[in-house]
């Protein structure tokens, strides 16, 4: 195992990113259906099938509160460009609703918890954000998701992702280049197949790329 890849919450100083190809030709982009042509994500998402169907799973668990969890997988450097970009493998779903001071134990509690889960299950994977659901609320950043957000998860390669279980729609919230994070233009992401090349995304506001091109 590489370990000068691991980061660990906090503790960036140092950190270095793995160099690998990035897995675009195995995964299908999706993106918002009304781009923000300028924006500059920091990074790139990859997000795995499995990880998929677990969020929505979770995501659906619960349609009258939101519910949330933490995003676990790796952070990279393409080969080609040196552009970096995260792969989200897996999810740990918070065992709470995220309503009232229930937030306050997602972050603070949970936190503990979850450096052990973390370490235990995980070893060589990294927290690389959250998710959490805004049951017939639609797909934004409250000030108070961008708050915790900004004190839980401030690197550039850690994001935030919004389900609203109601509508199937979803998307990702995460720094651009500039470091500034855009509460209420969410981006899309990078769907990437494992056993079959085939997709199973079902949210209706993110489109394939390429027919978002042709429009
Ligand atoms: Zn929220």
């Amino acid at each position: 195992m590489d370990r000068t890849s691991r980061i660990r919450i906090g503790a960036d100083s140092g950190m270095k990113f793995r160099h690998n190809r990035a897995p675009f030709y195995r995964a299908q982009e999706w993106q918002p259906l009304e781009q923000n042509d300028h924006a500059q994500p920091a990074v790139q998402i990859f997000l795995t099938q499995n990880a998929f169907i677990r969020i929505c799973a979770h995501a659906g668990s619960d349609l009258n509160n939101e519910v949330g969890g933490w995003l676990i997988g790796k952070t990279y450097l393409d080969n080609e460009t040196d552009k970096p970009f995260i792969v989200i493998n897996t999810v740990l779903p918070a065992e709470f609703t995220l309503h009232g001071s229930a937030f306050l134990t997602f972050t603070q509690d949970s936190q503990v918890k979850l450096h052990e889960t973390l370490n235990d299950l995980y070893p060589d994977l990294m927290l690389l954000g959250w998710f959490h659901t805004h049951p017939r609320m639609g797909v934004f950043f409250s000030e108070w998701d961008r708050w915790l957000h900004e004190n839980f998860f401030p690197e550039p390669w850690q994001v935030g992702l919004v389900i609203e279980p109601y509508s199937a729609a979803g998307g990702f919230f995460q720094k651009q280049m500039d470091g500034s994070l855009d509460t209420r233009h969410y981006f899309g992401f990078y769907e990437l197949f494992q056993r079959r090349r085939r997709s199973i995304m079902h949210w209706r506001n993110l489109a394939p790329v390429e027919k978002l091109m042709n429009t």
